[in-house]
């Protein structure tokens, strides 16, 4: 049988998208896999050999916690297996009617009139699109495609929450913005192409950061939120103020080459956390800032999810309600999962123990942010930017070790000896066990990880870079590219 690999496991199954494995069961056949790829193996279950709660695994469309026999249910060899980690999208089901506006002028019947020919949209639906108020989470990759063509097809109210600032690294995907809007407010520049598309609509801007304080006050002036975040806390904080609201998230998330979406928390239909009841540890799933993103994936699966809202809001067609749907570009195959609502799950089950919003990032496992930066983490002294940059001003014995790709110190470097993480283990004899080391990748986690991996093999005076190269590139020197 074929147990397809999703793209962020690759790397811990020789690269491949799919492996053959010959079993009986589904236990034997994952059992088969991990002999085969031992490194796989800690990634999919728990040191008491349990499957990870952030792991999913589907018996061709079916989610083996709801087979029969689960986990030991019979395989045939034309049947296939899917590893899916969450990766840090007549009357709907469950889906109350929208509200109508009352009239539409004539400007706007002659811009929505190929909608108003549509029977499935016509005048009826376009009196809903104008009284709908959507809100976006982000105006970045997913925020962009989704908030341009909502506001095109008349969604009267659009609200967008975002506190980020234009960088060059965003124009690749995010085509709301422009080249001479980096370095300006995301929300601004959002509002001037939006409007430009179509001043008929009303943008609502929350310039903050989605918080547990906030997310419900903000929510309960809108009929849909869109989530867009590219972080696990904010998305299990969106996912549980939407079930908390009573208002449908219309979900997308995407990585490398890949991209999920579906429509979570309608009154029957599933929530993000029946489908992942805890998040990934953190570091374990890479963001799109550390694992890259091909630039119109989001595009796509902001479409995607442009198409599910305004299929909500007209009250047609069957929306991706209890479906996942996976995208994977660079095969350009579509493929569906059923999702069910789990009885048990934590905050839309019949016995919710969340029952309101919690400290997400300490959810995600992200300890609280001090104002004091940490000295020490877990054993490693960690080094300021500009504490580097004064040592290595005054001339001091440090050896700088960069743990980045190759791709990564051709686009910005601070002169470190280049040994991809991966590949220390094998390199580690090049370094000097001896001498003062700095260790630095491009945030600060990768490069944590080589630090601990050094001290653990004798390395006496190891030091991480608090912050990566990025850090270096806000506080020493603006000159080395930010990326
Ligand atoms: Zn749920």
């Amino acid at each position: 049988m074929q147990i397809h690999i999703p793209t962020p496991l690759r790397p811990y199954a020789n690269k491949q998208a799919v492996v053959e494995v010959s079993a009986p069961t589904v236990a034997q056949a994952l059992a088969a896999l991990t002999s085969q790829f031992p490194e796989l193996r800690k990634h999919l279950y728990t040191e008491e050999g349990k499957l990870r709660a952030f792991v999913n695994v589907y018996l061709n469309d079916e989610d083996i916690r709801y087979l029969d026999h689960k986990e030991n249910a019979p395989v045939k060899d034309s049947d296939s297996l899917s590893i899916i980690p969450s990766i840090a999208g007549g009357t709907p089901v469950g889906v109350a009617p929208m509200a109508k506006a009352a009239t539409l002028t004539p400007e706007e019947m002659g811009r929505y009139s190929r909608h108003l020919i549509l029977p499935e949209v016509g005048e009826e639906g376009q009196l809903k699109l104008k009284a709908a108020r959507v809100l976006c989470i982000g105006a970045g990759g997913l925020g962009a495609p989704l908030t341009m063509y909502l506001a095109a097809a008349g969604v009267g109210t659009l609200g967008i929450v975002d506190f980020d600032v234009v960088e060059a690294s965003n124009l690749h995907r995010q085509v709301i913005h422009g080249t001479s809007d980096v370095g300006r407010a995301k929300l601004d520049s959002a509002e001037d192409s939006l409007k430009a598309i179509n001043p008929n609509v009303k943008i609502v801007k929350f310039e903050t950061r989605l918080t547990s304080e906030n997310a419900l006050k903000i929510f309960k002036d809108f009929d849909i939120v869109a989530d867009g975040t590219d972080n696990f806390p904010t998305r299990y904080l969106v996912n549980d103020a939407c079930v908390l609201s009573g208002i449908p998230n219309v979900y997308a998330s995407i990585f490398r080459f890949e991209g999920q979406a579906s429509v979570f928390a309608t009154k029957d239909g599933p929530c993000y956390r029946c489908l992942y009841p805890e998040p990934p540890p953190p570091g374990l799933v890479p963001s799109c800032a550390e694992g890259g993103v091909l630039g119109i994936l989001p595009g796509l699966l902001g479409i995607i999810q442009a198409t599910e809202v305004i299929k909500l809001v007209l009250g047609q067609g069957e929306p991706l309600v209890g479906r996942l749907l996976l995208a994977d570009t660079l095969a350009m195959r579509f493929r569906e999962l059923k999702l069910r609502k789990n009885a048990d799950c934590p905050v839309c089950g019949t016995h919710p123990t969340v029952t309101k919003l919690i400290d997400y990032e300490q959810f995600c496992g992200i300890p609280p942010k001090s104002a004091e930066p940490a000295a020490v983490v877990n054993g490693v002294p960690q080094m300021q930017p500009v504490e580097l940059k004064r040592r290595m001003d005054a001339g001091e014995d440090l050896f700088v070790l960069d743990v980045r790709e190759p791709y990564e110190f051709a686009i910005a470097q601070i002169g470190g000896h280049l040994i991809p993480l991966n590949d220390l283990p094998q390199r580690v004899r090049e370094l000097d066990a001896g001498r003062e080391i700095v260790v630095h990748c491009k945030a600060g986690g990768r490069s944590q990880k080589a630090a601990e991996f050094l001290t653990q093999n004798g390395f006496k005076h190891i030091h991480n870079l608090a912050g990566g190269i990025t850090a270096w590139s806000e506080k020493v020197d603006p000159k080395v590219t930010k990326y």
